[in-house]
């Protein structure tokens, strides 16, 4: 009877895992004009054959002045990648082009607009230690979170 209970746990935990690691594969993040993302933390799974970022602005000052997007790298390379960014200017979206570190970025939007982009789960390694932020120059002080990756 007691091994018969234990079975039947195991089979809901494998289920229950199995269902979050889906729900894993999606982040939607809220930007406003007030300098803020809707979210500190965002949770994904590393097994998702494909992880997309839903970005909404949902303010409505234009991108110029209160551009946001949704940058993933390796914290540990969030400066530098910041700064590498600055250099690439606005038409880049303040994103160095083509650069490895950077491991999924979102088009800059202003106001009303929303975006999205998708990388495979397999760039990130569960356990690691990720940010998401804005790369609008001085957005990524308050414009900042921890991406956690699961298996
Ligand atoms: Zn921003």
């Amino acid at each position: 009877m007691k091994i018969a209970l234990l079975l039947a746990g195991l089979a809901l935990a494998g289920v229950s895992s199995h269902a979050s690691a889906a729900d894993n594969c999606t982040v939607k993040i809220k930007a406003n004009d007030a300098m803020q993302y809707d979210i500190k933390t965002a949770t994904v799974s590393a097994s998702c054959p494909a992880i997309t970022i839903e970005l909404t602005h949902t303010g409505k000052m234009p991108v110029a002045a209160m551009g946001h997007n949704v940058v993933v790298s390796q914290t540990v390379l969030y400066d530098a990648i910041a700064r590498d960014g600055q250099k690439a200017g606005a038409a880049a979206g303040y994103v160095p082009k083509n650069d490895p570190r950077v491991i999924a970025a979102t088009a800059l939007i202003g106001g009303g607009q929303s975006t999205k982009t998708t990388f495979a789960g397999s760039r990130l390694k569960a356990g690691g230690d990720y940010a998401f932020y804005c790369s609008f120059p001085g957005h990524a002080t308050l414009m900042r979170g921890k991406l956690i990756v699961v298996k």
